[in-house]
């Protein structure tokens, strides 16, 4: 049950909905690996795509179901598929659109896996990527080559929270018929839109702001029917990267409070960012919501608020950064991210390690750069946390 004039706030309580005949107000959890048929007619007739109806879990399930149409219903994209993880949802999506022989460019500043997915998985099957610095379009361009079937990138990206114009980039690809597939975990679905700035296809993991309690891993990919059809359901079907009904669920009801959450967690880390911008001890804050950011402009334009993250950098190097990290009593050290608990994390020594230092320093990581997912707690103990820790670490 889905209505298309619904706004978010209530397809994300709504959408997808399907009640069995108990008439059940909360989403059913339903673990089942298959489906039973009245007859072997019927049991024919679905096989055959005559009748519909699920068939085996791996293809379909309803919880399954019912969390890829309502990510549709906020997305507003026509399909959708459900994946284990965040990574199986990126590894899918970039596979399923190129072949051997075809060639991708990808903004350099990715999740470490993404990059290792472009750099590392793809060549082994005779595709090959040219990295890019995404803030500059002629790097783009002059990256294209005649192969060039698919763009791939994230905004804001991870840590420093760099944004790319997401709508020039699709321009681009859609002058030369290549594909662009956006990572839009760092925006959430709520402050930006990928499909309407242009793009082909959106991948999250579910992982962090949708289930945004740490509880279960997930992700989704959405895009137009007939690609998902053509170019993604069999890979489903037969390589089996499906999301389980259990946290399929965990996923769906977080999705009823994702605006909530990401709203308070925008405006607690817009505050942070400001008192943080101000602080003596600190050399550099980076945060998509305030005029100083480098890219304020196309901010301005493809985004619908801030971020619940925020970087800077400490002075005083990585023993400054420990420091503060260690000295923080709310804030826990932890890479995760989207979570209601702000955590902090230090990505030269923990999500960017495997990186060559000129690999870092190209993605303005230093050795004091902190990255901050700021929880739900209230901004003002967040604060008064940072003001403590700032000054017990000197
Ligand atoms: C976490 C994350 C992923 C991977 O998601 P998992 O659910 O951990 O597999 C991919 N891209 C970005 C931007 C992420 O933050």
């Amino acid at each position: 049950m889905t209505n298309s004039n619904w706004r978010p706030q209530t397809a994300l309580v709504h959408g997808g909905t399907l009640r069995s005949h108990h008439g059940e107000t909360s989403e059913a959890i339903y673990l089942t690996q298959g489906y039973v048929y009245e007859t072997a007619e019927s049991a024919e007739a679905r096989f055959k795509g005559d009748e519909p109806g699920f068939i085996y879990s791996r293809y379909a399930n309803p919880t399954v179901d019912m969390f890829e149409k309502r990510m549709c219903a906020l997305e507003g994209a026509e399909d959708a598929r459900a994946t284990a993880s965040g990574m199986a949802a990126v590894s899918a999506a970039l596979l399923c659109s190129v072949k051997a022989g075809d060639h991708v460019v990808a903004a350099r500043a990715l999740f470490g896996s993404c990059r290792w997915v472009i750099e590392t998985l793809m060549p082994k099957y005779g595709i090959e990527a040219t990295l890019v610095d995404g803030t500059k379009q002629d790097e783009w361009e002059k990256a294209v080559r005649p192969n060039t079937k698919l763009f791939f990138l994230e905004s804001p990206t991870n840590p420093t929270l760099e944004v790319v114009d997401i709508a020039a980039v699709a321009r681009l690809a859609n002058s030369i018929g290549a594909r662009v597939v956006v990572d839009n975990v760092f925006a959430t679905p709520l402050q930006q839109k990928p499909l309407e700035l242009g793009a082909h296809v959106v991948v999250y993991s579910a992982t962090k702001h949708i289930d945004g309690q740490g509880r279960c891993l997930g992700g989704v990919i959405l895009s137009d029917k007939e690609w998902i059809d053509k170019n993604l359901h069999d890979y489903f079907r037969h390589t089996g990267p499906s999301l389980s009904p259990f946290n399929a669920w965990t996923l769906l009801k977080g999705l009823e409070t994702l605006p909530l959450r990401v709203r308070q967690q925008t405006e607690s880390a817009g505050r942070i960012a400001d008192w943080l911008a101000e602080h003596p001890g600190i050399s550099r804050v980076i945060y998509p919501g305030r005029k100083d950011h480098p890219q304020a402009d196309i901010i301005a334009r493809q985004m619908k608020g801030g971020s619940t993250l925020i970087c800077f950098d400490v002075k005083g190097g990585k023993s400054a950064a420990f420091a503060l990290s260690n000295a923080l009593e709310i804030v826990k050290i932890s890479n995760n991210l989207g979570d209601a608990k702000s955590l902090i994390t230090h990505p030269a020594t923990t999500t960017h390690k495997n990186l060559t230092d000129e690999a870092r320093a190209e993605l303005g990581i230093g050795p004091g750069t902190l990255r901050l997912s700021v929880g739900l707690e209230d901004a003002d103990d967040l604060i008064e946390d940072f003001d403590r820790a700032l000054k017990a670490a000197g």
